[in-house]
Parts: structure tokens; sequence; C-alpha cells
């Protein structure tokens, strides 16, 4: 038997049958008309939010990472809870204009951004993350045309990288920002195209659970900072620190520990150099914020016994959860946090292996665990769906289309 990941907290059974926010998922399955589908908490989101600040200093504005997930009520919940959003292309500075958050809140990183996105970010006001002195150049020319001037920020590749990190994202030859030494001489040419100067954003990775590691790339990003900002010869009025925190979605993770990291950040702020004195920080979290509130529910279509084997086979699959199937950035193939949805209290009495319905045998959601006796009818509920679910797998794929979402 394999084991499976943690079930993050705040689920419980109710009548035996797994319950978000205290409403069975039976419930909820019949009131989105159906299965596959992703439900997602609010109330688990708006708690999450209020423990990381807690946790931070006050100083520290917490930004959304679109990206993670761009399902409209879930940004209308953000929208609430957060300072900022990130986006990464224009599809999502449409998501966010259409959930009636402020273009002004929003900064835009990403490689490859093209004339009519940068063009739609300058004319909303949003914050532009360059990743290239070319963007650059695109973006004061497309200002100039436009009569109006472009807020930049310059996204710099850092000399390190987030230890323990799920996907490295600086350090060496990166798609992603401008490396750290050509900084300088670009911050004095925006400054004097008269743009308005927006400072640095470094992301250093994600999906880390090492506290100690997350400090330490905060405590290098800030000295990475406070040298670029000297060498460039103005103030910096504002630095992203990126993000990193991970979520436990395996055996044996464990989670991160927000008061360290925000009691080391404090002794940080209270120590800074003259030159970011008056510098306003961020943070930018995606997963973290959004990735245990939402549960994925499928029901089981087909029991099967092959060799002996048990194949619990459902109407959902890799194309609403690549993450989950272990195809969306992993090396080994660990099973997510998984469960008979409809038999949430009752105890383990076999393995079996939970497929998905498409033809590969890449689509397999949870492999030989051990589970409670299910039967075709049953709901099957793959936990930490929340982030990097339903918009980042292929549900064109064999012609299944998306999942049903809702929100709690
Ligand atoms: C993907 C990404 C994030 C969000 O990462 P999470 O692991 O979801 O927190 C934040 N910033 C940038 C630049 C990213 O590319």
């Amino acid at each position: 038997m394999k084991p499976l990941g943690p079930i993050p907290p705040g689920f419980a059974a109710r009548d035996g049958v797994l319950a978000i926010d205290g409403v069975a998922v039976t419930d909820l399955v019949e009131r989105a008309g159906g299965t596959p589908l992703f439900v997602y908490s609010a109330g688990m989101m708006r708690s999450k939010v209020q423990q990381l600040r807690a946790a931070m200093p006050d100083r520290l504005a917490i930004h959304y990472a679109v990206k993670a997930n761009p399902y409209d009520p879930v940004l209308r919940v953000f929208s609430e809870l957060v300072d900022g959003f990130d986006i990464a292309s224009g599809g999502e500075l449409a998501l966010v204009r259409a959930a009636g958050i402020d273009p002004a809140r929003v900064s835009f990183a990403g490689p490859g951004k093209r004339d009519a996105e940068l063009d739609a970010a300058i004319c909303a006001r949003v914050t532009l993350n360059l990743e290239s002195e070319a963007e650059a150049d695109r973006a004061l020319a497309i200002g100039a045309r436009a009569g109006l001037t472009p807020r930049l920020a310059i996204r710099v590749n850092p000399d390190f990288d987030l230890k323990g990190s799920g996907m490295k994202m600086g350090g060496g030859a990166k798609p992603f920002g401008v490396d750290a030494e050509r900084v300088p001489a670009l911050a004095r040419r925006i400054i004097a195209a008269g743009a308005e100067w927006r400072g640095f954003h470094i992301f250093a990775g994600s999906q880390s659970l090492d506290s100690e590691a997350i400090a330490d790339t905060q405590a290098q990003t800030l000295a990475l900072a406070a040298r670029l900002a000297e060498d460039s010869g103005a103030a910096l009025p504002h630095c992203n620190l990126g993000g990193g925190f991970g979520i436990p979605y395996f055996p044996g993770d464990t989670p991160v520990d927000i008061s360290r990291i925000g009691a080391l950040l404090e002794e940080r702020f209270a120590a800074l150099p003259a030159v970011l004195a008056d510098t306003a920080f961020c943070i930018e979290l995606g997963r973290y914020l959004v990735g245990e509130s939402g549960v994925y529910l499928a029901r089981i279509v087909d029991r099967k016994i092959s060799h002996g084997e048990v194949f619990l086979v459902t109407d959902g699959g890799l194309h609403h959860q690549l993450a989950a199937s272990g195809n969306f950035g992993t090396v080994v193939r660990r099973n997510y946090p998984a469960a008979i949805a409809t038999r949430f209290a009752a105890p383990v009495a076999e393995e079996a292996s939970i497929v998905g319905c498409l033809c590969t045998p890449l689509d397999r959601l949870a492999d030989k665990a051990g589970l409670p006796h299910a039967e075709p009818g049953d709901l099957v509920a793959i936990f930490c769906a929340g982030a990097y679910g339903a918009s980042a797998s292929p549900s064109a794929f064999l012609g299944q289309g998306p999942a049903l979402e809702m929100l709690v």
C-alpha cells in the first residue's frame, strides 16, 4: 500500500459523508448539478489570509497570484482580502477587471508580453514587471504613443534560488527577469525616460516547505534589492519579495512555519539600510492562499479487478487534476491526499487505485492507496485542489471538457 498525502485541516464527516463548511458534498454535488466538481471554500481562504497577516510584519502587503486559481468568484473573495494581484497575461487582466478589481492594484509579470497586452496594461494603470530591456523599450514606446506615463518595475533574475523549492525560478540562465548585474543601468534608463518608477520584483521560487530556506531567501532578496537600489542611484518605491510558501501535498510533508518566517522578517525590516527605509514591500502567493481550500469531487463509474488489483474508475481525471496525477512538474509520482467522500468516516478495508476516465496510463489520481470499500456511485475527493487544478489541466483532452466549479 502507498500512503496518501495529509488531508488539510478543517474537513469533517457529516453522517459519514465529507462536509465542506458544514455541508455534505453529496448536497454540494446536487446543488452544482453533477460531477466532476471543484468546490472552493471562501471561509478557508479568509482564515488563511488572516493567519498570514497575523504572522507577518504590518509593513508587508499580501498579493494574490491569479494563475493559481482565476475562477471569478475566487477573485471576488480575494479582492476583499488581499492588497494586490499579480497577473501573468492579458487574459488574466481581463479576468481581474471582470471581477471588479481596480487595475491600479495589479502588477503584470511574465515573459513574452505582446504589444497588445502591454498596451492594455499601460492604459489600465497596471504596473508592469519588465522581463527584459527590449520589453522596457516597447513599454516606453507604447506609453509615449498613448500619451500615458507607464508604471514600470523591473523583474530581477536573482543570483540565488529558493532552496527546497518545487519550481526554481531564479539563479543562473532564465527566461524570467533581467540578470541582476544589468538591472541598475535599466532602472536609470527607465527613470530618465520619465516613466513612473515602481521598483523591483524578485521571485526566487515556488512550493517550498522549508521555513529557514524561505527566510534566508527573503534576507538575500532584501540585500540584493538594497545593492541594486544603491547602484541605480534612486530611492526604491516598491519591492515585491516574491513568494514560495508551499503547502503539504505528500506523505511526510509538514506545513511552513509562518510565525518563524514573520518574526525573522520583522527583524530584517527593523534593520533596513537607508536606501530601503521608505520602500513598500509585498509578497505574492498563490497556492498557499487557495490550494488547501479546494476539493475535487468525482463519481466512481466502475469498479474493476485486474490481476488482483482494485481499480476505482471515476468520471474525473488528469484533464482536471494534472498535478494530482503527477504530471505537472513532479519527478516522482506520489499520492495527493484523497478519500472516498461518501464513506469519509469508514475504516481502511482494501488497497485500491483511483483512476480517471481517460484512455492513458498517466490518468491515476491515487495509486495503491488504503481506502474503505467503495462501489460505483460513491464520490471520491482529491484534496489540495484549490490551486493549479481546473485552469492548469488539459480539459479539452479526449473531448472531456471542463469540470464544474463552485464557491461555498
Ligand atoms: C507562479 C508564480 C507565483 C505563485 O506561485 P505559488 O507557488 O502559487 O505561490 C508568484 N509569482 C510568480 C512570479 C509566479 O510565476
